[in-house]
This record gives structure tokens, sequence and C-alpha cells, in this order.
């Protein structure tokens, strides 16, 4: 374990990190896990834990990710029944109906001295869900997509993830949990511990103002391009479709923000640092501290937690594909000859919805109009 004191405001954090080992896998013997859910991270998963010598079986509903995970040769269950054969049991649902699931099929079946497994703070950080108290309750949270965890675990390459321990009922929670990071290959690359909700909003945080900043940055820079009269094939390709911007943020990872500035040329360069003075005015700190703010207080997950609003989001979707970028994309992919050209279409919500959302109407309306503008 390597531990890193860092002092932020006047508080002093131990940042715990945890390596291959640090992990025994001899704490999984007779351990059996349930997989609940074979999707994406599920299926990745599941994998790595049977080629790392684990006995695993799925739960799953009757349907098509089912047959996928009987093809990969796994046992499958259904929810209920996994839950009671196998000792570990991962969580690997969509995080907004696992409440309903973890009620309705996990609880009931769960028995005592289980260990529940969740693969994002998102539920347990916010006391969306109360697991017993005789349950061991923890976090393996991958900073990375299910085909990378399974694709990194076979280059033996690991991946980064964030666990955290909520509850250790067993007095073993740890060693269950590194020997599950070790299983899972997490730890090749490194294992950060931190509390749930602070895994949670450090998400919620990167999809609700880094991305959608960096997003307006980006439609800003084209559009501005655009209306300058530069041609939309040429400006999408400078700004997006080369990749070069893939590949310098794949730089800033691999080898630093400062050190792959030697990458680029020496005009580059100066003008990034020149006119990057420009921008240090932008009014984004006090921004990002009202969102974070809003997330830490649970004011997202309420919100986010009322049936209206997946409502909502379906109506935004449906706005989403008449926005400038949306037809300037479709327009570019297809003069570009690209086969993906028009991939994003959303059905014009029914007249049902439409009645449903009477009640939501002018927050609607307000969305509408600032979508056909951006
Ligand atoms: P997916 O959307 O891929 O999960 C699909 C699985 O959930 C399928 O097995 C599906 O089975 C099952 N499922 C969906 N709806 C229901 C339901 N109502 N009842 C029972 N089962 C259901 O999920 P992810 O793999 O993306 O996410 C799983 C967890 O991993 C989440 O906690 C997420 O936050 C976390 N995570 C995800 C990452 C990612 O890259 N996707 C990265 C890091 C963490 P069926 O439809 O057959 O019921």
């Amino acid at each position: 374990m390597f531990l890193n004191t860092i002092i932020i405001g006047k508080i002093l954090m131990n940042t715990e990190i945890y390596f291959e080992k640090d992990g025994d896998l001899s704490f999984l013997q007779n351990r059996d896990i349930a997989i609940i859910g074979y999707g994406n991270q599920g299926k990745a998963q599941a994998l790595n834990l049977r080629d790392s010598g684990c006995k695993v079986i799925i739960g799953n509903q009757d349907d098509d990710y089912k047959l996928r995970a009987k093809k990969d040769g796994f046992e499958t269950f259904s929810i209920a029944e996994s839950v009671s054969q196998a000792e570990i049991i991962f969580l690997l649902i969509p995080d907004e109906i696992m409440k309903g699931v973890f009620e309705k099929q996990i609880l009931p079946n769960l028995g005592e001295n289980k260990v529940l497994v969740f693969a994002s703070g998102y539920n347990i950080g916010f006391k969306i869900i109360d697991p017993p108290e005789q349950t061991d309750v923890l976090l393996i949270a991958p900073r990375m997509i299910g085909a990378g965890v399974r694709e990194n675990y076979l280059l033996g390459k690991g991946f980064y993830s964030f666990i955290s321990i909520e509850q250790d009922a067993s007095g073993k929670a740890k060693h269950i949990l590194l020997a599950l990071c070790k299983a899972l290959g997490t730890l090749k690359k490194g294992a950060v511990f931190l509390s749930f909700k602070q895994e949670a909003v450090l998400d919620l945080f990167n999809e609700q103002a880094f991305g959608p900043a960096f997003g307006r940055v980006l439609l800003s820079s084209i559009y501005t391009l655009i209306d300058a009269g530069y041609s939309e094939e040429a400006v999408l390709i400078e700004m997006i479709l080369s990749g070069e911007m893939e590949y310098v943020y794949q730089k800033f990872s691999k080898i630093g923000m400062v050190k792959q500035l030697d990458l680029h040329s020496h005009t580059s360069q100066y003008g990034a640092i020149t006119r990057g003075i420009k921008f240090t005015s932008l009014p984004l700190k006090k921004k990002f501290s009202e969102i974070l703010e809003n997330i830490e207080s649970g004011g997202f997950t309420e919100e986010w937690e009322k049936d209206i609003n997946k409502l909502k989001l379906k109506f935004l979707k449906f706005f989403a594909t008449r926005t400038r970028i949306n037809k300037i994309e479709k327009n570019v992919r297809k003069n570009l000859q690209k086969k993906e050209y028009d991939i994003f279409d959303q059905p014009m919500p029914s007249k049902e919805d439409v009645r449903k959302a009477e009640i939501i109407k002018k927050e609607l309306d307000d969305f509408e109009e600032y979508m056909n503008e951006f």
C-alpha cells in the first residue's frame, strides 16, 4: 500500500493506494460469487473473476443478457436464486433501478453473512439503499468501461478503481475487498481507497461540470469558425474527426499535461501558452463549486430519483436531435462518406408522454428554446 498525505483546506487526508502485492486470493477460496446483471460491467467482471479461479454464477432476468451469459459458459439463475446460492454478490445493474431490484429480489433472499459489492458509490453514498447490518458492503468502482476492464485484464495491464468499505460485519471485509480487486485485475494498475459518497460525487461532478463545460467550449469553437465562413467539414475535421484531440488527451494521461507540450510545434507551444492567459477569468470555478455543492448536498440525487425527471430526459434527448450541431454533424458525416452519419436519432415523445409531462411544460419549453440555439 502507498500512503500519500495531502492537506485539503484544513483537513489532513491520507490517500491509500493498493497494488498487486496487497491482494491475497486465498480469501476467495470457498466463497461463491454471484454477478447480478450481465451487461457492460457484469460480463467483463464475471469473465475476469472466472479466469482468476473464482467460482462465478450469473443472476439475471430471462432474456438476451441471460442467453449471452449461458453462451459464455456460465451457470445462470434468477436474481433471487443466485443471491441465495452465493456468498459474495456483485450488483452490476443500472444505478437508477437498483433500489427496486434490491428491495424486491435481493433483500428477501439475502440471509446472513453475505458480502455485497457495488461498482458505483451512488446508491450507498446517497443512502438510497440501506443494506442489513450483518452484511459486508464493499465498493469496487472501475474507472473504465466494461470492455476496457476485460481488455486490460487480458493484456495484463489492469485498470484504476476507487474502492471502499461501508460495512465490515465479518471483520474480514478488507481482505475480501483486496482479494476481489486482485481477481478482477485492478491491482495491476492501482486501487484508491475513498468513501462511497466521494466516489459518487467525483463521477457526477465529471458528468455535470467538466463534461458540459468542455462540450460548451468545443461548440463555441465550432460555431465561431463556421459562422466566420469556414466549411463545416473542415471545422469538424479540425476539432473532432481527425482524432488529434483524442490523441493529445491520451498523452495527458501517459506523460502529463505539461510534458506533452513537447510533442507540439514551437509555434503551437508559444500560441497556446501566451493565449491561455486570456481565459483565466472564465467564471468556471464559481459555477463548478455550485454544481459540486448541489451534488454533495444530495440535491441532484433527490431530483433524479423523481419519476417525472426520467420522463423529462426523454424530451431532452428528443430536443437534442434538433440542435444545430446534430444537423451539422449528420450532414458532414454524410459528405465525408462516414458510415455512421445519422447515428443520433430519438423518437418523438408519444401523446401519452406529452399528457404526463403537462406539469413540467414550462420547464420543457425553456429547454426546447435553449436547445434550438445549441
Ligand atoms: P448495464 O446497463 O450494462 O446493465 C445491464 C444489466 O442490467 C443487464 O444484465 C440487464 O439485464 C440488467 N437490468 C437492467 N434493468 C434491469 C431491471 N429492471 N431488473 C433487473 N435487471 C436489470 O449496466 P453497467 O454495467 O453500465 O453498470 C452496472 C454498474 O456498474 C452500475 O453501478 C454502474 O454505475 C457501474 N459502472 C459502470 C461503468 C460503465 O462503464 N458502464 C463504469 C464503472 C462503473 P436485463 O435487461 O436482462 O434485465
